[in-house]
Order: structure tokens, then C-alpha cells, then sequence
């Protein structure tokens, strides 16, 4: 499933708050582009800790995974850094831990990848760039695979696997199924902002 929204960072924010509590921590890219870094910054003002690595990659993940983790993020071809990001090997090692992988994809432009294949689980672009062709429109996109079991994982998702109150008690994963991630964007994060 996929969400439209109103730029790529705002993209990016709802990919993440999604999925992020008071108590939560990231592991991300310290060369990612500005705006997500600053972004990232200031989620540690809402109790939400972020660990920057230099390259998003098995060896540099791993010191920083701990049971608060709840997403991995990186760029597939940082902007402006250029450095490319080894997908498969990042999802095989995070599959099974109960981490979900959200890439930014900006770059490297659905023409060429489809990160999903690779096993990325959520995938966000900023449509300002190359999808729009000649950067005079603002819009970004986030798309879910729908493979990761958040279920599975109940535990660490409460917003998708508990009553959510302010949407007719509907528990996502139950109702939605491989839409659940999606759903709650539209149900929550849209209505809300
Ligand atoms: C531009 C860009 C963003 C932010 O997109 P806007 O549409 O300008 O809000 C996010 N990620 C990457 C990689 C970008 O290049």
C-alpha cells in the first residue's frame, strides 16, 4: 500500500511516527539528507533516542540494536554524501529481530530499484526530485510492503496491535492485515496533520 503526502519529509516524519513512542530508538545514517537529519534531531525533544552510524550496515547496526529498537533507517544513495547502502544484506540481517527497515529511495528513483525486492519493508521518496522530473512541485510518497509481522512483534508495535480508542477501538493488524501500517498513517497521522 502507499500514502501521498504534502513533501518528502513529510514522508519521511510519518514513516517513522508511525511507528515511534515516547521510549523508542532508531538507528539511522549520519549521512543522510539534512532535512532528515534535522528531523531525527529533534525527535530526542519527544523521548525518542536516535544512533547515527556512518554507513547503514550489518557491522555498524548490530553495537546499537537493543529491545527498544524500532527502526533501522537509511538512504540507498545518500543525498549528497553518495553513498550507497547494501539493502539485502541490511534486511536479511534485521529479518527476525523484530526491526523493521524503512529506506529512503529518493535517489536511487523507482526507475532503477525497487527496494522492496530487496527486502526492504517501508520505502519513502520525495516526489519533488526525480519522479517529479524538474523539482517546481512538492510531494513525497510512502510505500509498505506489507511483508513485516508486526504482529509478530506485538509487544514493541502497541499502536498497531491495541484498540486504537480514537479510531472505533479497530486494532490495525487485525482489521487491516498487510494494510495495517498504511491504515493507521491514514487513520491516524492524516487526520491528524
Ligand atoms: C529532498 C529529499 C527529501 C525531502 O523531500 P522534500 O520533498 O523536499 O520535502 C528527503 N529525502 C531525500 C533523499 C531527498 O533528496
Amino acid at each position: 500500500g502507499g500514502v501521498a503526502c504534502s513533501s518528502g519529509m513529510s514522508a519521511v516524519t510519518l514513516s517513522l511516527l508511525n511507528i515511534l513512542q515516547a521510549g523508542d530508538e532508531v538507528i539511522a545514517g549520519s549521512a543522510l539528507f539534512g532535512g532528515t537529519l534535522d528531523l531525527l534531531h529533534d525527535l530526542e525533544a519527544f523521548g525518542i533516542k536516535v544512533h547515527f552510524i556512518p554507513r547503514v550496515e550489518k557491522a555498524l547496526i548490530e553495537p546499537f540494536l537493543t529491545d527498544k529498537t524500532r527502526a533501522v533507517f537509511g538512504e540507498i544513495v545518500g543525498n549528497p554524501a553518495l553513498n550507497v547502502m547494501d539493502v539485502r544484506e541490511t534486511a536479511d540481517f534485521l529479518h527476525g529481530k523484530g526491526v523493521p527497515l524503512i529506506v529512503d529511495s529518493t535517489t536511487s528513483t523507482p526507475y532503477l530499484l525497487n527496494p522492496i525486492q530487496y527486502g526492504a519493508d517501508v520505502v519513502v521518496h520525495s516526489t519533488s526530485k526525480y519522479i517529479n522530473g524538474s523539482g517546481d512541485a512538492i510531494s513525497g510518497i510512502i510505500i509498505d510492503s506489507g511483508n513485516f509481522d508486526w504482529d509478530a512483534y506485538g509487544e514493541k508495535f502497541h499502536g498497531l496491535t491495541r484498540p486504537d480508542e480514537s479510531y472505533h477501538g479497530i486494532v490495525y493488524t487485525e482489521h487491516f492485515g498487510k494494510s495495517a501500517y498504511i491504515a493507521k498513517i491514514n487513520a491516524q497521522l492524516m487526520r491528524d496533520l
